[in-house]
């Protein structure tokens, strides 16, 4: 998992997608676009087109802007008024028409790739502010402690510099839940809900602390006072806030007309459309995840045939094949960390993926960029993900990127044990392989390595869940864990977890399929325990299409490697495929299919 809930209502994208990484250049393309010495008139055009593109929006949303690293406008916050939105109406359309002035043909491969991700962007842009309207039904998209948290951890700037701009920023906190108050109509239950946790978050950004912090800098006098004062008044903005949203939350509570979190088919297509840039329809989607649900039940069932007498010599084996994969499952999990080994036991496993990876050649690391493990900061916690990467964009190669672990105490002592069951012996070697390495955190080094800026600033979420998916069976089949039955059986409950995010999440969001019947299918047809399966439904009705990302880029990345593994033959080498695979950006996988088939 990436940790985003998307905030849709601004020019927002997750700062989670991007990390920045460009200390190894030698080896690897620049940055910023050369033109090609043979490159026509329209071609230099286009990309003088895209850089200038890219500099109007860091403009236009200071907010964006923060999320990539760059900092010049950090200090001016967005207010979510009408104006913003007739402003931000009219940046988007002008921007799209004189985009669509060129002709994709007259590009280069490369760049009609770039064309599409910025189409779509746009347009993705424009759907969001006017048909999709989430700035009106979900509160949770107005934090702005966020975007202060980023100003006050990452080391860009003199700490009295970034202290400036949040003290720039707390000045308008007030002025921003006021806006944000217009906005709201008839949200929903389950986003006021999220709302509340989220904002009471915001208190471990504003707190006593960040006081401490500008008193001990080296503010002046009068600089430090207006910094207590704007505190004081974005503290009570945000308690005021919290307030409105738990009087709306019982004026709605159990009312007939209240707004359902499910969006409904003729959205949903729309959003998967704009958001996954799949070659599938969300509905086709759908039936394929069932079809590969049934597959992996099939693998699953052998590999428990087989296991059986290893370890229940006297018990007889079930007849119902969920019964006994899932008795064997259940018996697995036993073998789990204890509860205060689950952070340090991440820790321990990253370099040895680090070295299996090296050992085994399979794809490019660079050796300048460790990994930070961190506990996930509390105003980040709240969406139900135990484990996340996040990162500053390509603007800021210097800053860290996190490995962000919620510890299992966070969520009481019996969800704890429910976790550590789940996150067992083999599924915590797949989570790390996933989050980190090869997964996210390799994938966005090489991302903003990337000599396009378009596909490293807008990119594909399908592409990036995909290949985190992807690593986890690759690493696998290249050996590790020796090719060991019972990690083979826990990736495949693993994988039947991600195939049942996108079949659930459609069923949910448009089948209209309730609470009890979605968390028995994940208990009894994947495996999962209590915990997970909760919190899983928990996630469904706060975000939607995100949790069939997953599946969608893998099942693409997958079906890519193999038809092009059956065209080369002997020719194909996997990570000279890795390398070129991952070189194209976060691009959607079409498009890269599209740029590796050339
Ligand atoms: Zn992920």
């Amino acid at each position: 998992m990436m940790n985003y809930l998307r905030p849709t209502f601004l020019l927002l994208v997750s700062a989670l997608f991007l990390v920045a990484c460009q200390s190894d250049q030698s080896s690897q393309p620049s940055m910023v676009t050369e033109p090609a010495s043979s490159a026509t008139e329209t071609q230099v055009a286009f990309d003088n087109f895209s850089q200038e593109f890219i500099e109007a929006m860091l403009a236009h949303s200071p907010e964006w802007a923060i999320y990539q690293g760059r900092y010049e406008n950090a200090g001016t916050m967005t207010l979510p008024t009408p104006a913003q939105r007739a402003s931000n109406l009219d940046f988007l359309t002008t921007w799209l028409e004189a985009l669509q002035v060129f002709d994709p043909a007259d590009l280069t491969d490369a760049q009609q790739s770039d064309y599409a991700l910025l189409e779509n962007t746009l347009n993705a842009r424009l759907w969001y502010q006017q048909d999709f309207r989430s700035w009106q039904w979900n509160p949770a998209s107005y934090n702005p402690a966020r975007t202060i948290a980023v100003l006050l951890n990452t080391d860009f700037a003199p700490v009295e510099d970034r202290l400036r701009l949040v003290m720039s920023r707390l000045e308008s906190v007030p002025a921003y839940y006021e806006a944000a108050r217009q906005n709201i109509d008839r949200p929903t239950t389950e986003h006021l809900d999220l709302a509340i946790v989220q904002s009471n978050g915001a208190f471990s950004v504003l707190n006593d602390a960040l006081i401490e912090r500008a008193r001990a800098s080296e503010l002046s006098a009068t600089e430090k006072a207006e910094f207590e004062q704007y505190h004081t008044a974005a503290t009570a903005a945000i308690k005021g806030w919290i307030d409105y949203l738990a009087t709306l939350s019982e004026q709605w509570a159990g009312r007939d007309d209240v707004r359902s979190f499910r969006i409904g088919e003729a959205l949903y297509e729309k959003k998967f459309a704009y958001d996954i840039q799949s070659q599938f329809t969300a509905r086709a989607l759908y039936e394929r995840a069932l079809n590969e649900k049934e597959q992996l039940l099939i693998e699953m069932d052998e590999i428990t045939i087989d296991l059986w007498p290893k370890y229940f010599s006297d018990t007889s084996i079930p007849q119902d094949r969920f019964e006994r994969i899932g008795m064997l499952i259940d018996h697995l999990s036993d073998q789990h960390v204890a509860l205060e080994d689950f952070v340090p036991e991440i820790r321990r496993q990253i370099p040895l993926l680090a070295e299996f990876v090296r050992e085994n050649d399979l794809l490019f690391q660079d050796p300048e960029k460790p990994l930070v493990v961190r506990e996930t900061p509390l105003y980040m916690r709240g969406t139900g993900a135990i484990a996340s990467v996040s990162s500053p964009g390509p603007f800021n190669p210097g800053a860290e990127t996190y490995y962000n672990i919620t510890p299992l105490e966070h969520y009481g002592p019996e969800a704890a044990a429910s976790y550590l069951r789940e996150y067992n012996h083999w599924i915590l070697q797949i989570l790390n392989i996933h989050e980190a390495i090869p997964g996210h955190y390799t994938q966005l080094l090489h991302s903003n390595l990337s000599p396009s800026l378009v596909k490293s600033l807008f990119g594909n979420g399908a592409m990036i869940e995909g290949w985190a998916v992807y690593s986890e069976r690759m690493m696998l089949e290249e050996g590790w864990g020796d090719h060991e039955p019972e990690l083979w059986l826990m990736h495949g409950k693993w994988l039947l977890r991600v195939v049942h995010n996108a079949i659930l999440d459609y069923e949910v969001q448009v089948l209209g399929r309730g609470r009890d019947e979605i968390i028995a299918m994940l208990q009894n047809e994947a495996f999962q325990e209590t915990s997970e399966a909760t919190q899983k439904w928990r996630r469904a009705t706060l975000s939607q299409v995100q949790l069939t990302s997953y599946y969608t880029g893998y099942a693409e990345i997958y079906a890519l490697r193999e038809q092009m593994k059956a065209n080369l033959g002997d020719e194909f080498n996997l990570r000279d495929w890795h390398n070129e695979f991952l070189s194209y950006g976060s691009a959607p996988v079409p498009v890269i299919a599209r740029l590796m088939n050339r």
